[in-house]
């Protein structure tokens, strides 16, 4: 645990372990923070906000600046370390870590644009002016899938807002955040501006959070029913809350789309982290005119993707995080077979050869895939691509919206106009055309109904570690 600028154990040695999910090894013990360490973390990070806020955002810009170069310097060590407790492979980890380093660098810079307005007033003698100012300790909570770009996409904005902070990773990905924050300690910041706690169960952080009069403001990224949770308790106090939810992405192939680009671009994003992603494309509606095509380039790829340890280069997909995500992906995948899909490739536990201790499941294609399935509605977070027919863009359009998530979609095709028409009608915040990396340090990103509350990148990402004060000066 990192309290206070000092590297700390729990006063019991109370630890849990930490496991690769390539093969099950130990990777270490880990602090498992009691109650009274959490109530600590802020204690120190309430009484660090007191300076921390009142510095120039110059001078908060320039740690965050050499934050995102120290991040750079240790690219492939802590890409190593994602890749042995998440599993992606080195070279999905090596560009999780750029992206992560890339918010520290946006946010050096945005810190300098917290500026607020000159307001005239309808009386000659009074002028106002708005000040944005940091909104206090911010109690953040991760998830394991991007175990080092979820802490900074949090950390950075909150930090150049003037927040101090308390972040509980994942228990599945504590060693990540460990890394992470050992690179920004030695960045240089205060003590008590940047905290992490480890506990292995995490109800405790989220009571404490949503309750502690000290904790300004909660941010979460994981499941809708964790975020739901979180969100009632806030709520009961009246606390801040942004949340990053799941995802059910909709991916639209129109007919006059070339199918090569859409059945490649779908190969790359599908499997992406074995299909561990909120904006993992979970339903692909394809067009019955061009069907065969499409199902015979997207298997030709699908085939190649060798599945195995991220660490070996040949690899292109790894495991996935543990024994409950196979579960749940097989019976969706058992599911729909049960009710009449048809398997086109995979559907099936690997665990022959060298991957007899993982967590490994076949790539998967499966087709004539209709509502009445678990994969139609469930967010599938694993490397399944579930196939539905259509035959009017209309209908696949409504079929799309038709759920409770809001994230991200995805629409190919050549018709300018048909892409814009079909984006303005999606009900979700994310859209890529033609493209399967609508994501950037620059962009704001988040969802929209059970996807969650508020943006994280981009300028909008500041915002919600500000309030506004309004200043009414006699002149
Ligand atoms: P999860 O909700 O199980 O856990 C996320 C975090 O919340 C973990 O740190 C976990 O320990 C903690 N947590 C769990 N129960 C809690 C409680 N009662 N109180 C406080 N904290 C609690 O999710 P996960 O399995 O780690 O992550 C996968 C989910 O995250 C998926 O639904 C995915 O779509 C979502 N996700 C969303 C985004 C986004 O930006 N929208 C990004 C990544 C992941």
């Amino acid at each position: 645990m990192l309290i206070n600028g000092k590297w700390k154990k729990n006063l019991t040695n109370n630890v849990y372990n930490t496991y690769n999910p390539s093969n099950q090894n130990n990777l270490g013990d880990i602090q498992n923070s009691s109650k009274q360490d959490i109530l600590e973390a802020i204690e120190v990070a309430y009484f660090a906000f007191k300076d921390w806020s009142q510095r120039s955002p110059y001078d908060r810009s320039k740690l965050l600046y050499k934050a995102w170069e120290n991040m750079l310097k240790k690219q492939e060590s802590l890409a190593t370390i994602m890749t042995l407790e998440q599993g992606k492979t080195l070279k999905s980890a090596k560009a999780e870590v750029k992206y992560a380093s890339d918010f520290l660098l946006w946010y050096a810079e945005e810190a300098k644009r917290i500026n607020g307005k000159f307001i005239t007033s309808e009386k000659n003698g009074q002028r106002f002016i708005t000040q944005k100012i940091p909104v206090g300790v911010v109690g953040a909570i991760t998830p394991w899938n991007y175990p080092v770009s979820m802490i900074t996409r949090k950390l950075a904005p909150a930090l150049a807002a003037g927040c101090t902070v308390v972040l509980k990773p994942s228990e599945y990905t504590p060693l990540c955040a460990i890394e992470t924050f050992k690179i920004l300690q030695e960045t240089g910041f205060p003590d008590g501006v940047i905290n992490l706690i480890t506990p292995y169960k995490p109800q405790d952080t989220g009571n404490i959070f949503t309750s502690d009069p000290r904790v300004a403001k909660v941010t979460f990224t994981g499941s809708t029913n964790v975020g739901r949770l979180l969100a009632s308790k806030s709520g009961k106090n009246l606390k801040r809350i942004s949340l990053e939810l799941g995802g059910h992405a909709p991916f639209i192939i129109f007919p006059d789309a070339d199918p090569v680009h859409a059945a490649k671009g779908l190969s790359a994003l599908k499997f992406l982290n074995s299909g561990q992603a909120c904006i993992s494309p979970n339903r692909i509606f394809v067009h019955q005119g061009i069907k065969e095509f499409f199902e015979k380039t997207l298997l030709e790829r699908v085939k190649k993707i060798k599945v195995g340890n991220g660490l070996d280069e040949t690899i292109k997909m790894g495991p996935l995080i543990n024994e409950e995500a196979i579960i749940k992906i097989d019976s969706q995948v058992k599911d729909a077979l049960n009710k009449g899909a048809e398997l086109i490739f995979g559907g099936k536990v690997l665990n022959s050869n060298s991957l007899t201790q993982g967590y490994f499941y076949s790539p998967t294609i499966i087709s004539n895939i209709k509502p009445n399935m678990k994969i139609y509605r469930e967010e599938t977070f694993g490397p399944i691509a579930p196939i539905i027919y259509y035959n009017d863009p209309e209908e696949a359009i409504n079929m799309a919206n038709d759920t409770e998530y809001g994230l991200a979609a995805y629409i190919y095709t050549k018709d300018i106009s048909l892409a814009m028409k079909t984006m303005e009608k999606l009900n979700f915040a994310i859209i890529g055309i033609n493209d399967v990396n609508p994501t950037s340090s620059a962009v704001p990103f988040g969802g929209i109904a059970n996807s969650g509350i508020g943006r994280e990148g981009g300028q909008e990402g500041i915002e919600e570690y500000l309030e506004t004060k309004s200043i009414g000066i006699n002149i």
